[in-house]
C-alpha cells in the first residue's frame, strides 16, 4: 500500500539529491557535464552560500543556504523538480525508486499522479 512520505525519509532523500541527481541524468542523458559552482556572501560569521548547478552550459537549478551542504542539496532538489517537470511523463520509470513506490519526486512533492 502507497505510504505518504514523512519528515524522517523526506530529510533521508534530500541527503541523497545529488546522487539522485547523477543516476537520473545518467539514465537520461548518455553524456553530460554536470557542475556545481558555489558563492559565499555576507559577514564570515554568518554567511550565505548559494550553489548553481550547471548542466553542461546551462544553469537548471539554484539553491541558498548557510553552509555549502545546504545550498548544494537544495539546488539539487530543485534540479530534481526541472528535471521531473520535463520527463516525467515520458520517462516515468527513470523517477521510479525502492524507497517509495512509484515516482519517488511526485510523493515528494506530494504532486497527484497521472494528473
Ligand atoms: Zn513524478
Amino acid at each position: 500500500m502507497p505510504t505518504k512520505p514523512t519528515p524522517s525519509n523526506i530529510a533521508a532523500l534530500m541527503e541523497h539529491n545529488k546522487n539522485r541527481l547523477n543516476n537520473i541524468l545518467q539514465r537520461l542523458l548518455r553524456e553530460f557535464s554536470l557542475k556545481f559552482t558555489y558563492d559565499q556572501s555576507g559577514p564570515c560569521n554568518d554567511p550565505t552560500w548559494q550553489c548553481n548547478i550547471y548542466l553542461d552550459r546551462n544553469v537548471i537549478a539554484m539553491g541558498g543556504g548557510t553552509t555549502k551542504q545546504h545550498a548544494s542539496e537544495g539546488a539539487a532538489l530543485s534540479a530534481l523538480e526541472h528535471l521531473h517537470g520535463q520527463y516525467h511523463e515520458k520517462y516515468p520509470n527513470v523517477f521510479a525508486s525502492d524507497a517509495v513506490k512509484g515516482c519517488w519526486v511526485c510523493s515528494l512533492l506530494d504532486a497527484p499522479s497521472g494528473a
